[in-house]
């Protein structure tokens, strides 16, 4: 067989063992303990010289087939599979991180992220370092010996800004600094982060990959391009484990040990979720463009926000690094916070609920809702506005989408 296209991938991956009933899904392995023959197979597993099964938070037969599977359609060295989006971000920077030492992103990010750099990890003595990311010249001035990672999601929740991933990350390879990437709104299928210089992505599979809402989780892809010697954390154990440092770090330590692992029933879950994943990223992004494009036409519609618009300044750089597929989220204003909650109201089949890239399309008003705990200067400085709604645009009849609407808008 020739090189198979992304979605063959998924559907082919072959199980590391054979299913003793070809079983052609991964069973759900609902267990917590695996038994050995004797003593001596027991010493050999704990001790990484024969690959087992030991323990479910640590490994798990169905959580690794999903993994296998993300690995084969993203070319990755390794691949983790945690509980939530969120653990795949935290656990990278507890690994990849020390006290003292530093990291750059931007204020444009999910609340909960930035929540997570500015309030948990500060006090574990990681500081982060804030600048527009879209202009790679800012980030010079905040580097130093200590910058370990610059951090960014492809496209930003909920500003939807989109940064020239290629040029933020010409810039780290010459400074050595890892590029660590939040791929939740562009997953693998509508973007290669490796072709784009990004050595670690990370994302919820609770949105795109789960099939649409079923389970939470989160991924880490390592595609095996940093060199982790540079990190004076790993000096040692980069010169045995190469450009398998990370995955090393995290399997015998801080996943291990932080025990945010993917249940086998999720796992399960997200692997059948990503049996469509193409289909559905295609049907959602059709549909996004197409409710796009009928709101900014529309006269109630103050501004409208997304990447896949000829009219966004992101327009080409999106297109260059994600081609037609930039999700499903968009956002637009209407005149005061007081509409968009009118709006909001009257919709009927447009669901009010926090989540994105569900099959159905959901709405909410981030800046009461996941920035609520922000003052109104941050929110201003996250571009997190009153006036805005979030839409993430489902895989319904685009027609019934619009409908719905057009008719909460004259309501207004
Ligand atoms: N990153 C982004 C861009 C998100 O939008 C979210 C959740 O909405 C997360 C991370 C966190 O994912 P999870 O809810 O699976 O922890």
């Amino acid at each position: 067989m020739g090189d198979l296209k992304f979605i063959t991938k998924i559907l082919h991956t072959p199980f590391l063992k054979e299913d003793p009933h070809g079983s052609l899904h991964m069973p759900v392995y609902e267990n917590v303990a695996f038994e050995f023959k004797n003593g001596e197979e027991m010493e050999l597993a704990f001790q990484r010289k024969k690959p087992a099964h030991m323990y479910s938070r640590i490994s798990n037969p169905t959580v690794e087939a999903f993994e296998q599977r993300v690995r084969a359609v993203t070319d990755a060295i390794g691949v983790v599979a945690l509980s939530s989006g969120m653990a795949a971000i935290s656990n990278v920077f507890l690994a990849v991180a020390r006290q003292g030492d530093n990291i750059i992103t931007t204020k444009h990010l999910f609340g909960n992220t930035y929540s997570l750099f500015m309030k948990t990890l500060k006090e574990w003595g990681l500081e982060t370092r804030f600048t527009d990311l879209t202009d790679v010249k800012n980030m010079e001035p905040l580097a130093d010996e200590k910058t370990r990672a610059v951090f960014f999601e492809t496209v930003t929740n909920p500003q939807l800004e989109v940064v020239d991933i290629k040029a933020i990350a010409d810039w780290t390879k010459a400074k050595n600094i890892l590029v660590v990437a939040d791929t939740t709104l562009t997953p693998p299928y509508t973007f290669k982060s490796a072709d784009f210089g990004v050595d670690i992505e990370v994302l919820s599979s609770t949105k795109y990959i789960s099939g649409g809402a079923t389970s939470v989780g989160g991924l880490i892809i390592d595609n095996g391009t940093f060199e982790w010697g540079k990190n004076p954390k790993f000096a040692q154990e980069a010169r045995q484990f190469g450009p398998f440092t990370l995955m090393n770090r995290l399997r015998r330590q801080v996943y291990r040990n932080l025990g945010a692992c993917l249940s086998p029933h999720n796992a399960f879950l997200q692997s059948v979720g990503l049996e469509t994943l193409p289909l559905r990223i295609e049907a959602s992004c059709a549909n996004a463009l197409k409710v796009a494009e009928f709101l900014e036409k529309h006269r109630r519609v103050k501004a409208v926000h997304y990447p896949g618009l000829k009219s966004s300044r992101y327009h080409q750089i999106s297109r260059r690094q994600f081609g037609n597929l930039v999700g499903g989220l968009l956002t637009f204003d209407l005149a005061s916070k007081e509409e968009c909650f009118r709006f909001m109201n009257s919709l009927k089949l447009v669901r009010r609920a926090t989540n994105l890239n569900d099959n159905r399309t959901l709405i909410l008003h981030p800046a009461s809702t996941i920035f609520c705990e922000y003052d109104d200067s941050l929110k201003r400085e996250m571009n997190v506005r009153e006036t805005m709604l979030r839409l993430s645009v489902g895989i319904e009849d685009t027609s019934d989408i619009i409908e719905d609407i057009q008719k909460a808008l004259e309501g207004i």
